[in-house]
């Protein structure tokens, strides 16, 4: 599988990362919607949320952690911040490797208002 974030993951195209792993990559997003957003991205092939096999299911945990610590790391936990995952056409996803978005920064919109 072949997505933008892929080839972030190898290298061929530049990203401002601010983690890696062996499991997992983070760098900001090209096009912010908060003072901070930072997207997590596993580097086990996975397209949407719909395709994580049970057995991979730890992949969103890694993803959850390692985003609660640079939020920690960075100074702005106790402030707060939001996590989203968008899955398919509906909830928005534009990129078909599953990631998480974190939003942090300024006090942010709620949902359903
Ligand atoms: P989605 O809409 O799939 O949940 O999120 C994809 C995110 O990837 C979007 O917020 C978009 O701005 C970001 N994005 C798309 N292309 C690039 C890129 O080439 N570099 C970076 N850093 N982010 C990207």
């Amino acid at each position: 599988m072949t997505t933008i974030f892929h080839k972030i993951i190898r290298r061929e195209i530049p990203a401002d990362i601010v983690y890696e792993d062996d499991d997992i990559i983070a760098f900001r997003d090209i096009a912010p919607q908060a003072p901070v957003h930072v997207l997590f991205v596993p580097k086990t092939d996975v397209a949407t949320l719909n395709d994580l096999r049970e057995d991979q299911a730890a992949i969103v945990g890694r993803l959850a952690f390692a985003a609660a610590r640079y939020a920690k790391e960075q100074g702005f936990s106790e402030d707060g911040y939001r996590i989203v995952m968008n899955c398919n056409d509906h909830g928005g996803q534009t990129v078909f490797q599953i990631h998480l978005h974190l939003l942090a920064g300024a006090q942010l919109g709620r949902f359903g208002t």
